[in-house]
């Protein structure tokens, strides 16, 4: 069953202590289409500016992505972000983010996007995020994604968002800031309090959590020799996780 994805496309500068990357195609709707297509038919609703290479579209169609949902802008400019990461490579810096063409979206479902069963709302302004899914009609599982950007810039927005989804998937880092507390377990008691039923704590190269009601789940991560630049990780995983569940449509615990 198809997955339905909003989220950030973008283009984005990056430095580890291994290397460098300038402009290159990133967003967590990118990264999340591309993972969950090697399980199930995805459709993507997003922004671009006219600098946005065909190419880079051309690669998303490639994958069997739906990219009917991707709006370009006449004259706008791409979303951009830069980061940087320490040796540390669980933890990203943000140094500059630039919302561009995502300031004025005002995305409008057509009837194929409204009757998805399966919804992914990636990381990007809760706003939009309630936007896509007030047009969605009968959705089977609903999840999310955000970042510290949002839980600082706008927590009334995201708390509307975690009343309305099913499962939350963030970075321990994002659990740890939104519930304002370091246990992860009491985080995660604070955040299913908002309303998700299940909440999936990523923790980098070491495992991920996830909470449901009192019980605990953890699965290892499978330790990898070389890793340059983890940008899209999560986002990945993400894509994984939600393209397995729509491939077999089993949403027991
Ligand atoms: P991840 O490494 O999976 O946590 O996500 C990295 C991706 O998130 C990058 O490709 C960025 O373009 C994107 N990103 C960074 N900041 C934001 C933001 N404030 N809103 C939406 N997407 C963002």
């Amino acid at each position: 069953m198809s997955i339905l994805v909003v989220g950030s496309v973008a283009f984005d500068s990056v430095e580890t202590p291994f290397g460098k990357a300038d402009e290159a195609l990133g967003g967590s709707a990118t990264y999340f289409s591309t993972s969950a297509s090697y399980f199930s038919p995805v459709k993507l609703v997003a922004v671009v500016g006219s600098d946005f290479p065909e190419e880079h579209i051309e690669a998303l169609k490639g994958r069997g992505i739906d990219v009917t949902g991707l709006q370009k802008v006449a004259g706008g400019k791409t979303f951009r972000w830069k980061g940087k990461y320490e040796y540390d490579l669980n933890q990203a810096h943000t140094l500059d983010t630039q919302l561009n063409v995502f300031s004025n979206f005002d995305p409008i479902l057509n009837d194929g996007h409204k009757d998805s069963p399966y919804v992914f709302l990636a990381n990007i302004d809760p706003d939009l995020q309630l936007k896509v899914l007030e047009q969605v009609r009968k959705p089977k599982l609903v999840a999310c994604d955000t970042m510290n950007f949002w839980i600082e810039g706008k927590p009334e927005a995201l708390r509307k968002i975690l009343r309305r989804v099913d499962i939350v998937i963030i970075n321990e880092g994002e659990a740890r800031e939104f519930a304002g507390c370091s246990s992860l377990v009491k985080a995660a008691k604070t955040i299913l309090k908002e309303g998700p039923n299940a909440l999936i704590v990523k923790r980098g190269e070491y495992c991920s959590l996830m909470f449901i009601g009192n019980s605990v789940f953890s699965a290892p991560a499978y330790p990898l020799e070389d890793i340059c630049d983890p940008t899209g990780a999560g986002d990945s995983f993400a894509g994984g996780f939600m393209g397995c569940l729509a491939s077999t449509g089993d949403l027991g615990e």
